[in-house]
């Protein structure tokens, strides 16, 4: 037998015992006549003491040839520590080593394997596998699987059923490119993967499950952004025979109970604003909302003087930092230098101080008197010890840029504290974004998204006005889900596409097969699919996915660790005949 117990589950009570242990060294503190080992597994470290006086020479020798991360498995008797450490469950107890066995040896690890590693994330990539022995790596993983559970138990006690969908399909267009799979025995044909099981669900409805969910692979490739994985999992669910409120209240139930169950939070907010809100005031359709710093328009209020960087500015707007007044003009010329790199693209920053004697500073002094400021100051509602940053251009651009300050203000003052949540829907997307370079529409959700009930006949006549029966849910700026009320009607299904640009043939060839089966009493359904990967990672209060993947690919796609993607031998080539320098 390999163990009696596991690394961590020793304690006081246990003195006395004879146990047998499995695991690896961590680490080990030689001071000559007294060897102490840390010996780890999944579910902790324990301290193993060999020492002159009680054990054998040889057994002592043998202590002395370990290194770190060698796997070994001992035998010996709880005792006391002399000096206990507080910070771990096993703290009061060693372990005095009476058998000791090399079940294998390890080289040195690239990088050591501990809370703070020296390693950085490529080499920890590639040796993944030593990687997730460090504790936060496992946590995660640890978190993820909690998080599953829970997700399958609230989904099954509601009702839905897990269906598993294939992996070879078509290409199903959600806006990102497919990764495709050649057939060998169907020469010349390729399959997709799936970039959600999206067709595929709503079949599932016409079929009549009622309740789908699943915990899916998906593949997009799309071009590199950080953080973005070319594989990721949702959970991916639909509903027949509801409405926009309906998918809201179950997915709300879904959330708040992963927060309790999970980590001990109640939930019970999720305002709900529209796309249209969310851009005006915060920039972005995904907006966070743990922090103020709303937008406020001041184009009535600036555009009286012959300030002309205003004067031709479609939008300006401001923020207010409260008691932004203490920055230095350094610290502010700094975030004028930040909005004017290229990934943010401003062109300039106006800033108006609050002092605390009522008057007013700021960097348009020149054109504004003390009225105008005050003007300005009351209409966003600044006071005494505030600071105004106002940007000014066109709408869009000026938006966004100043979103991004927004996000950028709050991360230095610390107003992203990522135990604190804050979800909220953002509703009423428009149906169609036209895309200037292809000189068409773009489905702004995916095309199987239904209008809103009452404009699906402005679909012929204004598509661009269309607002979508679709939603997000946000949580502390990020998109954690997405999904909508669906075309349940081939004729409606039809003129989407032919508002997307396919002709009749391209929409019967690429989606006959849905349209079809909206012809034998298809229900009205809906749905959403939450991205499992982001949700572990807010929940494990961390922005970075690739720490809560098992096996992640870098920012360029690739799995480090197993070298891949990567060539394949003449032989595969000539099988599916596929040349090689097309
Ligand atoms: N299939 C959609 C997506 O992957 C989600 C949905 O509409 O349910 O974003």
């Amino acid at each position: 037998m390999y163990r009696t117990h596991n690394c961590g589950e020793l304690r006081k009570s246990d003195i006395g015992k004879q146990v047998t242990l499995s695991g690896w060294v961590q680490k080990i503190r030689d001071k000559g006549f007294m060897i102490w080992v840390d010996m780890r597994d999944r579910y902790g470290i324990s301290q193993l003491i060999f020492d002159e006086q009680r054990t054998s020479k040889d057994l002592l020798n043998q202590a002395k040839s370990l290194g770190r991360e060698f796997v070994i498995q001992i035998h010996g008797e709880v005792i006391e520590r002399a000096s206990k450490n507080q910070n771990i469950p096993t703290g009061d107890i060693e372990i005095l080593v009476k058998e000791l066995t090399i079940l294998n040896s390890s080289t040195t690890p690239p990088f050591t394997i501990e809370d703070n590693t020296d390693g950085g994330e490529e080499l920890r990539m590639k040796y993944r596998y030593l990687d997730i022995r460090r504790e936060p790596i496992k946590k995660n993983l640890i978190l993820r699987h909690e998080i599953t559970q829970q997700v399958r138990k609230y989904l099954s006690d509601n009702s839905f059923i897990e269906v598993e969908t294939p992996c070879l399909i078509k290409s199903t267009p959600e806006g990102a490119r497919d990764f495709i799979v050649p057939s060998r025995i169907n020469e010349g044909d390729f399959y997709a993967l799936p970039q959600s099981p999206q067709t595929f669900k709503q079949l599932l409805m016409v079929a009549g499950l009622d309740k789908y969910f699943q915990i899916v692979k998906c593949f997009r490739d799309e071009d590199l952004r950080a953080d973005r994985q070319p594989e990721f999992t949702q959970i991916d669910c639909e509903m027949a025979f509801v409405e926009q409120d309906d998918v809201l209240n179950t997915f709300e139930g879904l959330i708040t109970d992963i927060f309790k169950k999970i980590k001990k939070i109640d939930i019970n907010k999720f305002p709900k604003i529209t796309y249209e809100q969310a851009i005006e005031i915060y920039g972005t359709d995904k907006p966070d909302i743990r922090f103020g710093m709303e937008f406020v328009e001041l184009n009535d209020v600036c555009q009286h003087k012959d300030f002309n960087m205003f004067n031709s500015a479609e939008l300006v707007v401001g923020i207010v930092v409260n008691g932004g007044n203490t920055f230095t003009r350094k610290e502010i010329d700094k975030y004028i230098d930040w909005i004017k790199t290229p990934q943010v693209g401003a062109m300039g920053m106006v800033y108006l101080r609050c002092n605390d004697d009522g008057g007013f500073k700021s960097s348009v002094d020149k054109f504004y008197d003390q009225a105008d400021l005050k003007n300005i100051a009351e209409k966003t509602k600044a006071n005494k010890g505030d600071l105004i940053m106002i940007l000014s251009g066109d709408k869009n651009k000026v938006r966004s840029q100043l979103g991004a300050l927004r996000l950028e203000l709050a991360k230095n003052l610390g107003l992203r504290n990522s135990e604190e949540f804050a979800p909220l829907w953002v509703v009423d997307f428009p149906l169609l974004n036209w895309d200037e370079e292809e000189n068409k529409f773009h489905a702004m959700h995916h095309p199987f998204t239904s209008p809103k009930p009452d404009q699906i006949d402005l679909l012929k006549t204004s598509p661009s006005s269309v607002k979508a029966n679709a939603y997000d849910l946000v949580i502390n700026g990020n998109e954690i889900g997405g999904g909508s009320i669906r075309i349940h009607n081939k004729s409606v299904q039809e003129q989407m596409f032919k508002c997307l640009g396919f002709t009749k043939k391209e929409s019967e060839e690429q989606f006959g097969f849905l349209m079809n089966a909206f012809k034998y009493g298809s229900p009205p359904h809906g749905g959403i699919a939450f991205g499992l990967d982001r949700l572990v990672a807010i929940l494990g209060g961390s922005e970075t996915i690739r720490d809560f993947i098992a096996f992640p690919k870098n920012n360029a796609g690739r799995d480090v660790m197993i070298d891949s993607p990567s060539k394949i031998s003449k032989e595969q080539l000539k099988e599916l005949k596929l040349k090689q320098d097309l």
